[in-house]
């Protein structure tokens, strides 16, 4: 068993679904990853947050294996703050507000637990943000980064540099085609393999994830079927903190531990967007994971 760094945002969100509103609920990328991971191996979470941060989702955290000594809080800073709004059906989201707050001039100190972790997973955040993690890792095995339209839009140069340092990328379908300007997601995967990273794995929402390895390894699977969707945010940065904590749990990552963290990713997140916030996933024990984990690889069976 090997430990995991997660690095990325701590925000409030206030969400718009068609049929319910939440307003400064506990969120951020780094939040979902975190917490996604730590059903599999302990997590050191590195991000910054301000004093408006509720102290009772810290004890959630560490609660949850979850070390949050790497988490900064700034005295008289504001937690970043996120508002969207999901579409009727759920399948698009908006950006209303995006507030960065304490992150815009956040540079992390990592002490010396998170700088000898040898998994290292960069959730949505900005590209030199994760560029400073990864310079104070000494011990790095296996680094994998997360982007998302914001940053491919206004911070392409720091981005296209990160690719050149990570292992994996981890982004949404849409997000695959904006980076690359492809429109087939193979062509995508194809492009940003040849900006760096060794592997890519393109998120595609209800309709599963692809893997796109070395030597033309190829590996997709379908999204769990759940027919509870309730609120889709922080399924992605759940899925791969949970992809992300099995390798870890594992402390290797070959073709067949990638697939079987990619299955527990999927049901990972599928268990987030049965709720608000963190709600289904801190319901739920890594038995509940299992029992998915377990039904899907039967469905997956052919015989
Ligand atoms: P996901 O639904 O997996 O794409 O993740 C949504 C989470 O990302 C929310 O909880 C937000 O707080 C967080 N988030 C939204 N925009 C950004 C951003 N520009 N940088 C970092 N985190 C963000």
């Amino acid at each position: 068993m090997a430990e995991l760094l997660v690095a990325g945002s701590f925000a409030f969100d206030t969400i718009h679904t068609p049929t319910v509103n939440r307003e400064l609920i506990l969120g951020g990328s780094g939040s979902h990853a975190a917490f996604g991971a730590s059903f599999f191996a302990p997590v050191v979470a590195v991000g910054v947050v301000g004093e408006d941060w509720r102290m009772a989702d810290s004890e959630m955290f560490q609660a949850h294996n979850i070390d949050v000594s790497n988490l900064e809080l700034r005295k008289g800073g504001k937690t970043m703050f996120w508002e969207a709004v999901y579409s009727e059906d759920m399948n698009q989201r908006e950006t209303l507000v995006f507030e960065a707050n304490v992150m815009i001039d956040f540079h992390p100190v990592l002490n010396d637990r998170a700088k000898r972790c040898p998994y290292l997973f960069l959730a949505n955040n900005a590209p030199s943000l994760m560029m400073e993690v990864i310079d104070q890792c000494t011990d790095a095995k296996l680094i994998v980064a997360d982007t998302m339209n914001f940053y491919i839009e206004n911070m392409l140069d720091d981005l296209k540099k990160l690719l050149t340092k990570v292992d994996g990328l981890i982004l949404n379908d849409s997000e695959a085609v904006e980076l690359t300007g492809c429109d087939d997601l193979f062509d995508a995967g194809d492009a940003i393999r040849a900006m760096g990273p060794r592997f890519v794995i393109i998120k595609k929402g209800s309709h599963g994830s692809l893997f796109m390895g070395e030597d033309g390894e190829i590996v997709v699977f379908p999204a769990y079927p759940t027919r509870k969707v309730l609120e889709p945010t922080g399924a992605g940065d759940c899925f791969a903190g949970a992809f992300m904590g099995y390798l870890a749990s594992q402390d290797a990552a070959t073709l067949d531990d990638i697939k079987r963290a990619m299955l527990y990713a999927t049901v990972s997140a599928s268990l987030t967007i049965e709720d608000f916030s963190f709600d289904a996933l801190r319901r739920s024990t890594r038995d509940t994971i299992d029992a998915r984990y377990q039904q899907m690889k039967e469905m997956l069976a052919v015989k």
